[in-house]
């Protein structure tokens, strides 16, 4: 059914056509004016003199399809395109008509029959021509039959249109319900993307809900963001449900490309905050690179483009394995797609720059001239033929072939013996460049091979840092102190070294940072060590050994003379005008001011001279002092200091040049801090050492023996006190004694027990007297002095016998005499280790006798020739000898006192109890001699004495003593 038509409705109207743009019946639409043709067709209803349009106007509206050239006038979608109506023919709604003139468009036949509203004229932009702008208002569907004429404007016979179809049909309503509900939806996500007052969505939904079916799809259409054809399409469509379901669909659409719309709008606003923020952090970053670029004066905008770029250069110029190229490279591409602020970023930079630093293709060529080479390794270090000898060996062997592998050396030695120094020297002697690395206290396997680098702060292990400073691959590595390697529970650094160290290996070494293997094998490592006991066995598998005991007096003074004072006197600037180092001089220093093995404290003496000396100079101003360095006499002793007392003579040598010589300087002037004690040597003619007089001082008492101990810094004598008084049988022991040395001096005290028979000392005074009773009834006491100092070991068995024998029978051991040896409670002498540092310490000291343990006669060999030749070395195999050489027989003893008191209660004890004493025989009626007879220091036959034992314990107990003091 047709609905209402406006009244009075012609059948011919002037055609505006317009572009881009289709007016729907309800709707409003504001046009501007232009064409020449559209613009003849306004002035057509312009009333010029009310300055408006005629009333009552109409004019029919149709869109343009094409232009006269056929280029499209209409908006057309690409993709996607919808309009295609299902179940119409939308060929009927999109007919068009040619205008039939030369320029003429093509314009959909349906169209609009307007309602002229507004009129009014403006000026055109270039002042030239008149514009119109023209608000009309959509009446009617129209079709477009024929243009009636087409000047000075088209003017078109039509026909007015009515919708088809009911609103009461329930599918129109359907449809009508949707459409609403869609829109609603529409308007809401509209409201929310453009927020527009609320108000104005609300108006709109409200003129929705009240429009007709028919004028809702128009409005909606209208409005809506579709192209030409879409709309003439809805346009062109009478009837309801179609037009109704097209509305539909163009609603959908909408709703689908808004929701679209906005993900893709919250994608990019969440892309934009992110580039944005990135953006502005590179912008700070760059802005800081420049300020610290300019600080260090490099840099700038773009440093960090050129830094990449330098690291690819200079890895490509690198002539690095297989594996490790393909590594880099990998990293590079990585670290080329990398944002400088990413946290990995510098992680993989660095490791990359390590890996074009490592000298993977840097080798020094060695120096094989063995001829040079002892020169050097002589002019540095003097003696050490063993290591020079072995050096030399490996030059030799190295030019005949050329891939040798690097040895792995140890010297092993006390400290100041010349290890690391000598290290550098083989790296001079070859050519090599020499690096050390510290192995004192290294806990973490990681330091040596390093950290996986997804470890924050992961770095390489110190023989990769070591290789990269070397910046060849064939330096000498110093390993120094590797005998100090500790372990934890992040590893044990020492397993670690073990594949560093195998030749066999260490060609395709891996440290866990770089992860790719580096050859070793072309390096010579030098480890150090004071001792070899706590080296893992495994470790010190794989090195040669060779061992440095410690210098003899005579080779410390030549290493005094031609190398630490040359050296300490160029390190001072003092010229050999100043001072002058007498032998005697130096011999004194080596004697009396340095206990050790090696020469450090030496050295450091001497440069304490040369600073006197120094200072000497620094006063003397114009005059040329010269310091005279030899046993002091008189005058210069009272400082107590080293340099004043060996300072003889300090000349100005204009003064001594004209016969006068200037005294020397008042004492207190030069106190330079150094320990002295020595006015007593320096008084006395004869030259011997503090160590002689001490000896004689502390060993001049029963019950004092001397031991030689081994320490880390080499040998060192050691005073074994035992103090044994009255008391019950108890046994002390002080010094900081371990485990195994408290046991040796129990096991020493039990033999003496045992054995007092066997060793034939109970006369004294030509009297016996009862040692074992003597020794139960005392407390015994045993201190080793320097109780600062911790001890062990089993090694001074033989001295704690001694020293607990002497104390117990008043008889002083030999102070010429040192022992070491271990002992078993069956009296055998057991063989020790550390006989050369130990006689070596011996020597030094004074010491003009040694006794040893038998099985240690193979050592001896190694003590240098000089120093046996002023030794007399005993070696025993039990404990009655080792006694017999500590002992002199011929000594005058006394009865110790404290014996006497404990006879003296014994008597009382029994005379208390009433009982007689069952012997009272003169001692020589015991030993059958009848006499004074001396000590017999050897063995008795062993098992002799078994029987009679506790015989003799009664005659003995009730022997000379009581009846002496009877
Ligand atoms: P170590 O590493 O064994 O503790 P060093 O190598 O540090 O000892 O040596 C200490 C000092 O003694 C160095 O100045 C060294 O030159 C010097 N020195 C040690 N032995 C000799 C020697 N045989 N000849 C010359 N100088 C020596």
């Amino acid at each position: 059914m047709a609905n209402t038509l406006p009244l009075g409705r012609p059948r011919e109207l002037p055609l505006l056509e317009i572009r881009k743009r289709v007016l729907f019946p309800g709707v409003l639409l504001r046009l501007q004016i232009g064409r020449a043709k559209s613009v003849k067709l306004v002035e057509s209803i312009w009333d010029a003199q009310n300055r408006t349009f005629k009333k009552g106007s109409m004019i029919g509206v149709c869109t343009v399809q094409r232009e006269a050239d056929g280029s499209s006038a209409s908006r057309k979608r690409q993709v996607g395109e919808a309009g295609e109506a299902e179940d119409e023919d939308p060929a009927e709604a999109l007919e068009v008509l040619e205008v039939p003139e030369k320029d003429g468009p093509t314009v959909y036949r349906a169209g609009t029959v307007a309602r002229v509203l507004q009129l009014s004229r403006v000026n055109s932009s270039d002042n030239q021509s008149f514009q119109f702008s023209l608000l009309v208002e959509g009446v009617a569907r129209m079709r477009v039959n024929n243009l009636v004429s087409t000047q000075p404007f088209h003017v078109a016979q039509i026909s007015w249109l009515a919708d088809e179809g009911s609103v009461n049909d329930t599918e129109v309503r359907a449809l009508a319900i949707n459409v609403r509900e869609i829109a609603r939806n529409l308007l809401e996500l509209q409201r929310k993307r453009n927020s527009p007052s609320g108000k104005k969505t609300k108006e709109v939904i409200e003129n929705l809900e009240r429009a007709a079916p028919g004028r809702l799809a128009d409005l909606l259409s209208a409005n809506m963001d579709a192209d030409v054809e879409e709309k003439q399409s809805v346009l062109g469509e009478l009837h309801l449900v179609p037009r109704l379901r097209r509305t539909l669909e163009l609603l959908n659409r909408q709703v689908e490309v808004f929701k679209i719309s906005d993900k893709i709008q919250s994608e990019v606003e969440g892309k934009l905050k992110s580039t944005q923020r990135e953006y502005y952090l590179r912008q700070q970053l760059r802005a800081i690179n420049d300020e610290l670029g300019q600080m260090s004066g490099k840099g700038g905008p773009g440093a960090e483009k050129d830094e990449m770029e330098l690291l690819e250069e200079n890895l490509a110029k690198v002539d690095m394995p297989e594996e490790a190229r393909l590594s880099a490279d990998r990293e590079l591409q990585r670290l080329k797609q990398m944002q400088p602020s990413q946290p990995e970023y510098s992680v993989i930079r660095t490791f990359l720059e390590l890996m074009a630093e490592l000298p993977w293709d840097k080798t020094t060529k060695d120096n094989l001239d063995v001829v040079n080479a002892r020169e050097v390794l002589d002019a540095d270090h003097h003696a050490l033929d063993k290591v020079k000898k072995r050096i030399i060996e490996f030059l030799a062997v190295r030019s005949l072939k050329n891939d040798m592998k690097g040895p792995i050396l140890c010297l092993a030695g006390p400290p100041g013996v010349g290890k690391t120094s000598l290290g550098k020297s083989v790296a001079d002697a070859l050519g090599r460049k020499f690096r050390r690395i510290a192995l004192g206290g290294v806990r973490d396997e990681a330091e040596i091979r390093g950290h996986r680098r997804t470890y924050i702060g992961a770095l390489p292990g110190n023989i990769v840092t070591t290789l990269k400073k070397a910046g060849t691959n064939n330096p000498v590595v110093l390993l120094d102190e590797i005998d100090k390697l500790g372990r934890d529970m992040r590893g044990d650094p020492a397993s670690a070294l073990l594949e560093v160290l195998d030749p066999e290996q260490n060609d395709s070494f891996v440290d866990h940072y770089l992860n790719v293997p580096f050859d070793l094998s072309k390096v010579m490592f030098i480890a150090t060590a004071n001792r070899l006991d706590t080296i893992p066995a495994p470790l010190l598998d794989r090195m040669e050994i060779i061992e440095l005991p410690g210098y003899t007096m005579s080779e410390k003074h030549q290493i005094a003379v031609k190398h630490l004072v040359p050296k300490q006197m160029e390190r001072h600037g003092i010229a050999g005008d100043h001072i002058e180092f007498t032998p005697s001089a130096v011999d004194i220093v080596i004697d009396s001011y340095t206990r050790e093995a090696g020469v450090r404290n030496l050295d450091r003496e001497i440069a304490a001279l040369c600073r006197f000396a120094a200072v000497k100079v620094a006063e003397s101003r114009d005059r040329v002092l010269h310091a005279r360095l030899e046993e002091a006499r008189e005058g210069s002793v009272a400082g107590g200091s080293l340099a004043h007392l060996h300072v003889a003579e300090v000349v100005d040598q204009d003064e001594a040049a004209a016969g006068r010589p200037i005294p020397s300087f008042p004492p207190g002037e030069e106190g330079d801090g150094l320990a002295a004690d020595h006015e007593a040597k320096a008084d006395g003619d004869e030259d011997e050492d503090d160590y002689e007089s001490e000896i004689a001082q502390r060993t001049a008492l029963p019950g004092v023996s001397t031991g030689m101990a081994w320490t880390q810094v080499g040998g060192e004598i050691l005073f074994i006190e035992a103090w044994l008084h009255r008391g019950n049988g108890r046994v002390q022991l002080t010094g900081q004694l371990g485990k195994v040395m408290e046991e040796s001096v129990r096991a020493a005290l039990s033999f003496v027990r045992g054995h007092l028979n066997e060793l034939n000392l109970n006369q004294i005074e030509g009297q016996f007297v009862d040692l074992q009773t003597a020794i139960t009834k005392a407390d015994l006491h045993v201190h080793f002095p320097a109780g600062g100092v911790p001890k062990d070991g089993p090694s001074a068995g033989v001295a704690v016998t001694a020293a607990i024998l002497s104390a117990l029978t008043g008889r002083c051991v030999r102070p010429d005499t040192a022992c070491t040896g271990e002992i078993t409670l069956r009296g055998l002498v057991l063989p020790v280790g550390g006989i050369k540092e130990k006689v070596l310490a011996a020597h030094r000291a004074g010491i003009k006798r040694i006794v040893l343990p038998k099985r240690n006669s193979k050592d001896v060999i190694e003590i240098p020739e000089e120093v046996r030749a002023e030794l007399e070395i005993v070696h025993v195999d039990n404990i009655l000898d080792a006694m017999a050489q500590l002992f002199e027989a011929d000594q005058k003893v006394t009865v110790p006192s404290w014996i006497k008191e404990i006879d003296d209660d014994e008597r009382k004890r029994k005379k208390a109890s009433g009982r007689k004493d069952p012997i009272g025989q003169i001692p020589g009626d015991a030993t059958g001699s009848g006499g004074e007879v001396p000590p017999h220091w050897s063995a008795a036959p062993r098992g002799n004495h078994d029987g009679d034992h506790d015989a003799r314990n009664v005659r003995d107990l009730c022997g000379p003593i009581l009846e002496s003091s009877l």
